[in-house]
């Protein structure tokens, strides 16, 4: 490589010269020829074609300002291009070492083939700056191209040594989503390929992909959290307002088969696919956010391409067909939506999926199915309200919902005609089974952690022989389910007790994944959830208003669990709390055997409360309670597997 640095040192030499004021899209425009290797349209380029592509060109000429330029692009919407266009004006216009990384050698070396030859031949003012190619040249962690004043290196993020080789005036990382995580355990190979530019204080950076999986995508991460995210508004032919057009939002059609159009989101008109031309000529990149202000980023999905391109009606029937399989329709999203797929991990929930489900299963409330073994009850302290379900659980953790409420009232009231007496009366209450007999619930979980602490511990403490715990929930992201529990005081007929209740914590964070994760399941099994005639509409958006977000911690990625602001989640807590007590219930017995002695319990007759068998006899509401009203599903999916789309 000595030589190399020696030539790249002299490039950067010539590139202290005063650079030419032209711009990316100039040179383009009066130099680049398309070849008939690598293009449909060979010819010469004409910007006003794809004019979106006019702004993020011109970002990366010297006269802009910006340092980095994102593009999270669908696919074949001319990314490529914008590469391709910019190292050409580079070569003749600013030379000075650049660095053009793909995902893999092997894709390296096919861009070579398909499109930097043809770039470097077929325009005649690069033709003659390139230096014939020497031997090294086809080395196999790289390609090396010299020209006047400057070094071009192109390489795979997967050769960490390919990206430790060079500084670079100049860095293209092409379809970053693709970068391997780590390269020949050199680390991050978008990273270390950035880095490279550092010593150039005029270097520019052009990130380009279509984006991955949310939580594991380059570009949505640069797009979202480092740029200003550009959305390209359309000049609307209806009523001469810009809009950025949405999928579901404004493209619409009558028939499958029959014409897409697009809903003028300004006026409602009907815009036919034949105004794109004016449409694209017209448009206007919009930032929608303040960005770290040296980082442009540009999103363009492709329902965008131009007249002769994938038409409107191609991309619908795309959707159309991915629309029922996950797989299918991530890479949908990604292409065509040029959005990051929501990985079911990560994703939210859908309601209306769960109340289709539910439909399906219809169990009254206030019945215990006959797959359950035992019954947990928890209780959420709101400043006017207790609210209480009852889950009742089966072989391989099967979860039913046999009772969700609402108790209004004083929490601070703790006598006979506050809401804590109902929670006894239900606590007590011996709920029919399907199979014959009934049941009680076993263990009942308090939450302490609202604003009514002291009386929330004074009900358990006086109850504890009951079954009934303390729990709150757990501050640490890591928490196991349920703590070993810890003894807090407790104030007790006017004194306190040290010590006087133990308090166990509850680790929310994968309790709410694991529900999440099973609420995804259809059919009956282990791991399903149940709701029956239990599922109102409000009970679903509760238990699935949450989801994981990625967000960054002193640069490392986290995902945490966010609720919309206003979104009532107390359905999905007292989940979380009643599978935290179910990890009670495992620690009494053998798991091998466990749930063959709850069952014989539940089905012998025998009580299955050694703890409460002392607070059997009351019975103050009889388990048959009128079944809650039930909403039909808002229309639409009968699937639950989650997505926007
Ligand atoms: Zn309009």
């Amino acid at each position: 490589m000595a030589d190399a640095r020696a030539e790249y040192r002299a490039a950067f030499c010539e590139g202290l010269r005063p650079p030419d004021p032209m711009t990316v899209s100039q040179w383009a425009d009066a130099h680049r020829m398309l070849s008939r290797k690598g293009s449909s349209e060979p010819g010469p380029w004409r910007t006003a074609r794809t004019p979106f592509l006019r702004e993020p060109m011109d970002c990366l000429s010297p006269s802009s300002p910006w340092r980095r330029v994102v593009l999270m692009f669908g696919s074949q919407m001319g990314k490529t291009e914008v590469v391709l266009n910019w190292l050409g004006a580079v070569i003749h216009l600013w030379p000075g070492p650049a660095l053009l990384v793909q995902p893999t050698l092997d894709m390296a070396k096919r861009l070579n083939r398909q499109r930097l030859d043809p770039l470097l031949k077929e325009c005649p003012v690069l033709a003659e700056l390139i230096a014939p190619a020497r031997s090294r040249d086809s080395g196999n962690t790289m390609f090396l191209k010299e020209f006047r004043g400057g070094l071009f290196v192109l390489t795979g993020a997967n050769s960490g040594s390919g990206l430790q080789s060079m500084p670079a005036a100049y860095l293209a990382a092409d379809e970053v989503s693709s970068y391997p995580l780590e390269a020949d355990d050199k680390g991050d190979p978008l990273e270390n390929a950035e880095t490279r530019t550092s010593t150039f204080p005029m270097g520019k950076v052009l990130i380009t992909s279509t984006p991955g999986t949310r939580g594991a995508c380059r570009i949505t991460a640069e797009f979202e959290s480092r740029s200003d995210r550009r959305q390209l508004a359309a000049l609307m032919p209806c009523c001469g307002a810009r809009e950025v057009l949405r999928w579901r939002e404004h493209m619409k059609w009558d028939r499958p088969d029959g014409e897409v159009w697009c809903q003028c989101p300004a006026c409602g008109e009907r815009v036919g696919q034949h105004h794109k031309t004016s449409m694209l000529l017209g448009a206007e990149w919009q930032a929608s956010a303040q960005g770290d202000g040296i980082t442009a980023g540009f999103h363009l999905p492709g329902w965008y391409a131009p007249a002769g391109w994938h038409s409107w009606e191609l991309i619908r029937d795309e959707f159309l067909r991915a629309k029922a399989d996950p797989l299918l329709l991530k890479g949908w999203v990604n292409k065509r939506a040029a959005e990051a797929w929501e990985d079911e991990a990560l994703a939210k929930v859908s309601a209306d999926g769960l109340m289709t489900r539910a439909a399906a299963e219809p169990y009254a409330s206030g019945t215990v199915p006959a797959g359950v073994a035992v019954l947990l009850m928890a209780v959420d302290t709101q400043d006017t309200w207790l609210e209480v379900s009852v889950w009742g659980f089966g072989r391989g953790e099967e979860a039913w919902l046999c009772w969700h409420e609402k108790i209004q009232g004083d929490p601070a009231d703790l006598g006979a005609d506050g809401p804590w007496a109902q929670v006894d009366v239900i606590r007590r209450t011996q709920w029919p089974r399907e199979a014959g007999g009934v049941m009680t619930v076993r263990h009942c979980g308090v939450d302490t952690g609202g604003h009514f602490t002291q009386e929330a511990y004074e009900f358990c403490r006086a109850r504890v022989r009951e079954g009934v715990v303390a729990l709150k929930g757990s501050s640490t992201k890591a928490a196991p389910a349920l703590s070993r529990g810890s003894k807090v005081d407790v104030s007790w007929r006017g004194r306190t007790l040290k010590g006087g209740l133990l308090l166990y914590l509850v680790g929310g964070d994968s309790l709410k994944r694991t529900i999440y994760a099973r609420l995804r399941r259809d059919g009956a099994g282990p791991g399903s959830v149940h709701l029956g005639q239990n599922a109102t509409e409000e009970f679903c958006e509760g238990l699935t208003c949450e989801r994981l977000v990625p967000r960054q911690v002193k640069g490392f990625q986290v995902l945490e669990w966010q609720k919309p602001s206003g979104a009532r989640n107390e359905p999905l807590d007292l989940a979380v709390y009643c599978l935290a007590l179910l990890e009670l219930v495992k620690r009494r017995y053998n798991r091998a055997t466990m749930w063959d002695q709850l069952e014989r319990a539940a089905t012998g007759g025998v009580s299955a409360l050694p703890v409460a068998a002392a607070a059997a006899p009351a019975v103050a509401v009889d388990g048959t309670a009128p079944p809650r009203q039930r909403r039909r599903s808002r229309g639409g999916g009968g699937s639950s597997f989650v997505s926007s789309w």
